[in-house]
């Protein structure tokens, strides 16, 4: 089979005629499909190994008579295998989100609830540095994957703990209007310059690379959330300004939305 990229543009005089451009991407489409295996190949041989030193070093770690002067190193090897790990899990979930274009189950996810969730987990991760406020509609559900959903939204309210200073707002909205549902988290931090924004999403690309590291980053984070919007037919959309905050918008369409009833959920359109 060939794969064909299509592209139509209307041309001639008033523009009635159609002119389509075909392009071969067959290649293309092959190659991406064996990187995509290749880095599901690598992660998933990586997660064993990777697993069994964690669990020694933990172990030594643990006993009481492991030298004082091994504890420091082993400390910090235990820290970067973790940090090894989380970005395997990270890679692992890329490549299944690539792996179909849409979840493969569907059910009515209880975004208050999961936002609730995800909260508790920002306020520890926080240890009290940052204030946070939020408007969360609580009867406002959506159609779509809960684990999908909760990695997207715990991702960019995680983003805004780890890279913003203590004092930091951090406001989190959960709402539906005339046009669709929105999520969105805004923070009063530091704020990314202009020309980073339209990178952000790419694999790995981080603003700071050493700050990023150090606050247990991944540099996967908004290409996960990004790859999960597409699948629920949502869009991101980053504004930021500096010294005064960055905003990160997702929006769902009217169509998604499910309002909670008390014995069940109807569909509002
Ligand atoms: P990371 O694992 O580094 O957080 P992400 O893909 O989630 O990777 O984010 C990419 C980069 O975007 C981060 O390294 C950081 O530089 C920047 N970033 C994300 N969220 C914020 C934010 N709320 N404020 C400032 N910078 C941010």
């Amino acid at each position: 089979a060939i794969m064909l990229s299509l592209r139509i543009t209307p041309f001639g005089e008033r523009k009635k005629q159609r002119l389509v451009v075909g392009r071969d991407i067959t290649k293309i489409y092959h190659l991406n499909m064996i990187r995509r295996d290749f880095v599901a190949n690598a992660s998933h041989e990586l997660r064993t190994p990777l697993t069994v030193i964690a669990g020694f070093l933990e172990t030594l770690l643990d006993a009481s008579d492991t030298p004082l002067q091994h504890r420091r190193p082993l400390t910090l090897m235990r820290n970067q295998t973790d940090r090894m790990c989380s970005i395997i899990e990270d890679l692992l979930t890329l490549s299944r989100l690539e792996m179909s274009e849409r979840p493969e189950e569907q059910e009515t996810v209880d975004v208050p609830d999961e936002l609730h969730l995800i909260l508790q987990e920002a306020q520890t991760l926080s240890q009290g540095r940052h204030i946070f406020e939020t408007r969360i509609d609580e009867d406002l559900l959506l159609l779509g994957s809960s684990p999908e959903l909760r990695s997207a939204f715990s991702n960019l309210i995680f983003n805004a703990v780890k890279h913003t200073p203590e004092g930091t707002h951090i406001r989190i909205l959960w709402q539906h209007d005339i046009d669709g549902v929105e999520f969105s988290v805004t923070d009063d931090g530091p704020g990314i310059p202009s020309e980073h924004l339209p990178r952000l999403t790419e694999r790995f690309y981080r603003v700071d690379r050493a700050r990023s590291r150090e606050s247990g980053g991944t540099g996967l984070g908004l290409a996960i959330v990004k790859h999960v919007l597409n699948r629920h037919d949502g869009r991101l959309r980053i504004t930021s300004e500096l010294g005064r905050g960055s905003r990160f918008i997702c929006r769902f369409p009217a169509n998604r939305a499910l309002i909670r009833d008390d014995r069940e959920s109807v569909r509002v359109d």
